[in-house]
């Protein structure tokens, strides 16, 4: 198996309600190392530029509004497949479809308030790295 690094974003629904630790320590838990890791707050032509791919769904605005509410935890995860490693841990995007045990069954709010971002390929978790993180900062 293939050690990968993904991007992962702790969403404003969680950093809200202090659960960015109780997050960290699941996605710990379950394998993956925090390699990289920041305290942000978007503004709202980042949060479009990062859900770009999405602009043309209804749910767009309403997504990039909630994801300038409050600060986020963005950060870079390492470990064996990582990539598809971080979305099992997440589980499924509408909680109400998540399988238990996993982040978004046990904290998220909703479809749209689920809590936690994770790349879904290697193009994109290298894209998404890059937008947020500089060489300096993975050093791993
Ligand atoms: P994932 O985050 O699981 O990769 P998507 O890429 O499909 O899921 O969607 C990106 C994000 O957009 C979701 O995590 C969720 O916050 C939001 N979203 C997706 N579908 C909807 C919807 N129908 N209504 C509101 N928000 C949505």
């Amino acid at each position: 198996m293939a050690i990968e690094r993904t991007f992962s974003i702790v969403k404003p629904d969680a950093t809200k309600r202090n659960l960015t630790g109780a997050i960290c320590a699941m996605l710990e838990a379950g394998g993956l190392r925090i390699v990289a890791q920041k305290r942000i707050q978007l503004t709202l032509a980042q949060a479009q530029a990062f859900y770009a791919v999405h602009a043309e769904r209804p749910f767009y605005d309403e997504l990039c509004e909630f994801m300038v509410s409050e600060p986020i935890v963005v950060q870079v995860l390492e470990g064996e497949n990582a990539i598809l490693r971080n979305r099992e841990i997440m589980g499924a995007t509408n909680p109400a479809d998540a399988d238990a045990g996993t982040i978004r069954k046990e904290h998220a709010l909703s479809l749209g308030e689920n809590s936690i971002h994770g790349s879904d390929a290697p193009e994109t978790a290298a894209e998404e790295i890059a937008y947020f993180f500089s060489g300096l900062e993975l050093v791993g």
